[in-house]
């Protein structure tokens, strides 16, 4: 009893409901985290070795990062205990089983994590009509196509630039991860005059400090190739992208990536977090302590879910963009402010800040009055 009861506290979980429906063989989970802020938006995560814990932790998250991006939504997530290569026809009926088994939770808008995709949101809504990250026929925004999240982690790089007086004209970038957020948030950062160095993908690294050239490696990646197969640049193994120095660190592949042990090769000016999680707090106070600007995960990588929220709102593209837009810069310069005031981490501060919000929020509602 008590261990369901492990993970509560002030701010949630407000639900954990465990799914079973064997006719289809399906086995999720359910957070629903916090909802003062409005219903919680969060990923459908299909994976064998997913866990209740990850649902929890993955839901918390994401009530940090939607009350950080100042939207009206809440913190959810859910996991589906399955494999998500199976059969495409029955992954339709475990997703439709998994949706009409969710039809009455209606403070939770799923939306495509690892392991689901837009047309699986697509099913989802048709069962019981909620659901983001949309195919575009019907009323989607492509998130990934328009690169939301690489728009966005580039509108935080520019606000923090300024914090630090550095110049993008020239800056060198480097991007661990060149998938969909690291291509996006380098041709981004290349409009805006900077340089890609080097970059990484399962294959290894790239690099050539004279400058890559972005549009072979996009259209590489396209063709479902990997980086070592350019012709041009230094091939050097997937770890080596910690080693280019540069003035813009882009981690956006795994988390984890960065911790105590391999922090001091990293040399670079800014860190923007592309991918959740990518530095271990103590590699992030080493980093502070050296002058190196940290835009914490939750601040500098909302753009997809702010497209999200946008969709939801039954917005255009281009509202959605300069949604991004304005909300991550104030975001970012709110966070930097508070590191400029206390000293404090950018990690903390962003914490903080997204805790005051949800706060406020709970004090609206009548069963949700936040500690003291
Ligand atoms: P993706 O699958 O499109 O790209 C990931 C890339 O990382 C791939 O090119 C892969 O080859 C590479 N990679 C994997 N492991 C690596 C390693 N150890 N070293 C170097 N490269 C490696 O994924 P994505 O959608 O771009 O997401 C990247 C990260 O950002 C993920 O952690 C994801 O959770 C996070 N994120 C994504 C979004 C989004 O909108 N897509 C939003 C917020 C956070």
């Amino acid at each position: 009893m008590e261990d369901v009861f492990r993970f509560a506290d002030d701010l949630g979980p407000l639900k954990l409901v465990h799914i079973h429906r064997s006719s289809v063989g399906l086995k999720a989970v359910v957070a629903i985290d916090n909802v003062a802020c409005g219903p919680a938006i969060g990923g459908v995560r299909m994976a064998p070795d997913v866990s209740t814990e990850e649902a929890f932790r993955l839901a918390r998250a994401m009530t940090f990062k939607n009350a950080a991006a100042g939207l009206p939504h809440g913190g959810g997530k859910s996991v589906i205990f399955a494999d998500p290569k199976m059969p495409l026809s029955d992954k339709e009926q475990l997703i439709r089983g998994f949706a009409a088994a969710i039809a009455d939770l209606k403070e939770y808008i799923p939306g495509p994590d690892m392991g689901t995709d837009e047309l699986a949101m697509g099913w989802i809504k048709d069962e019981i009509g909620r659901a983001v990250g949309l195919p575009r026929e019907i009323g989607g925004i492509p998130l990934d196509e328009i690169g939301a999240t690489g728009f966005g982690l580039v509108a935080a790089i520019d606000l923090a630039r300024e914090h630090i007086g550095l110049s993008l004209t020239g800056a060198r970038v480097v991007v661990q991860g060149f998938g969909s957020v690291g291509q996006h948030a380098a041709r981004f950062l290349a409009e805006k005059g900077a340089v890609l160095v080097a970059a990484s993908d399962t294959s290894g690294t790239i690099v050539d400090e004279g400058g890559l050239d972005l549009a072979v490696l996009v259209a590489l990646k396209a063709e479902g190739r990997a980086l070592h197969d350019h012709s041009r640049g230094r091939k050097l193994g997937m770890e080596a992208a910690i080693d280019v120095p540069c003035d813009i660190w882009i981690p956006a592949a795994r988390p984890d990536v960065i911790h105590g042990d391999n922090v001091a090769r990293l040399h670079t000016r800014i860190v923007a977090e592309g991918a959740n999680i990518p530095l271990s707090g103590e590699a992030e106070q080493v980093l502070a302590g050296r002058g190196v600007l940290v835009l914490p995960d939750f601040i500098a990588n909302a753009g997809g879910v702010i497209c999200a929220a946008a969709e939801y709102r039954g917005e255009t593209e281009g509202a959605a963009l300069v949604s991004i837009n304005e909300k991550i810069r104030a975001n970012t310069k709110a966070v930097l402010d508070e590191v400029r005031r206390t000293g404090g981490l950018p990690r903390t501060a962003a914490t903080s800040l997204a805790v005051e919000r949800v706060h406020r929020a709970m004090r609206t509602r009548r069963w949700d009055a936040p500690p003291g």
